[in-house]
């Protein structure tokens, strides 16, 4: 491996790793007859919790990096608020050690600024809080940008279960990452050994393998299913939340993510996608929108000259595009 960015890729394990600690810790508590309801505070204290501890980590290291993440402390500052900040101070300590509960609101206030500067590192604290609340899928994504590149991703998918062949029944999940250039990995998260990850060598529709969100409001699935169709795919597409679809490519499990727009004015987030997106692209997959354009990460927090994104093997992905082309027009 070459020096190059290698302070930053532990930077960003280290990061990533604490913040998992406190999902884990969150999700642990969701008590299992609150699944069903409505209440969203298990994950928005572990939303803030994420945020703090990575911003902790990277503003000690880099302290002049940018950071643009999801989340901004305004809600928690208020006194109406004061319970949630006692939880999210709780857990952030628990990781990181002692701190006051301005320290955590400034952590949390360090991925608020917009726009995007030369350099800057870009956080989905909770990717998937849908599936996070359901004790499903979710991802912690972290990437550093460039110059518009994104040169080092690292995706913490604490739920996503571990190939067959990896025999280690005692880390279920695991950190992805990469570094441009240098390929994609996995990481069990108490391991210290990486394995090299890479997509399928899947060149047919017909035995290809789809995922998409498990949300209709985020990804057209009515869509999807013609272009499986027209793919002469087979296999019912896998739903599970997150950037873990991006690492579920990534390693081989599926030949292709769709997220095909569902309203015509909505504008993706580089948060939902800069990790993946390196991940899968080292890995040996291709990355694009619709009409077949590279998405672009030097715009600011919003991919606004992209619409929908296509995550494939590579090997199929002219053909996904046609049939993208056919069915949507
Ligand atoms: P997923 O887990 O694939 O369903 O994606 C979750 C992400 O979808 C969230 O982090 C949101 O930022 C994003 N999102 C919210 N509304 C939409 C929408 N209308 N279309 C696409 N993505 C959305
Ligand atoms: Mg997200």
């Amino acid at each position: 491996m070459s020096a190059n960015y290698q302070q930053e890729l532990a930077t960003a394990l280290d990061a990533v790793r604490g913040a998992t600690l406190a999902c884990r810790s969150v999700q642990a508590k969701i008590a299992s007859e609150k699944l069903d309801k409505k209440d969203k505070s298990p994950v928005t204290v572990a939303d803030f919790s994420s945020q703090a501890i990575v911003c902790r980590v990277l503003s000690l290291a880099f302290s002049h990096d940018q950071i643009i993440a999801e989340e901004d402390a305004a809600e928690l500052r208020q006194p109406a608020n004061a319970a949630f900040l006692d939880q999210v101070h709780r857990e952030v300590t628990a990781v990181a050690g002692t701190a006051t509960m301005e320290d955590v609101l400034g952590w949390i206030d360090r991925g608020k600024i917009r726009p995007a500067s030369k350099r800057f590192w870009t956080l989905d604290p909770i990717d998937g809080t849908k599936g996070f609340l359901r004790k499903e899928q979710y991802a912690v994504s972290l990437a550093l940008i460039v110059d518009g590149d994104i040169q080092v991703a690292v995706l913490g998918c604490p739920n996503l279960p571990n190939l067959p062949e990896v025999n280690d029944p005692s880390s279920i999940g695991g950190l992805f990452y990469a570094v441009r250039g240098e390929g994609a990995f996995s990481l069990g998260e108490d391991a210290d050994t990486s394995t090299p990850i890479y997509v399928s060598r899947t060149a047919h529709g017909q035995h290809a393998r789809m995922c998409e969100s498990v949300e209709s409001g985020h990804s057209d699935h009515s869509g999807a299913s013609a272009i499986a169709e027209e793919l002469g795919i087979a296999q019912d597409s896998r739903r599970l939340d997150s950037q873990a679809k991006y690492a579920v490519v990534a390693r081989g499990e599926a030949d292709m993510y769709l997220r095909l727009p569902t309203q015509a004015d909505y504008v993706e987030k580089i948060w939902d996608h800069a990790g993946g997106v390196l991940i899968v692209e080292e890995a040996g997959g291709k990355v694009t929108d619709l009409a077949g354009k590279p998405l672009n990460f030097s715009l600011g927090h919003e991919l606004k000259s992209n619409r929908g994104v296509i995550v494939t093997n590579n090997l199929l992905h002219e053909a996904v595009l046609t049939a993208c082309r056919n069915v949507l027009g």
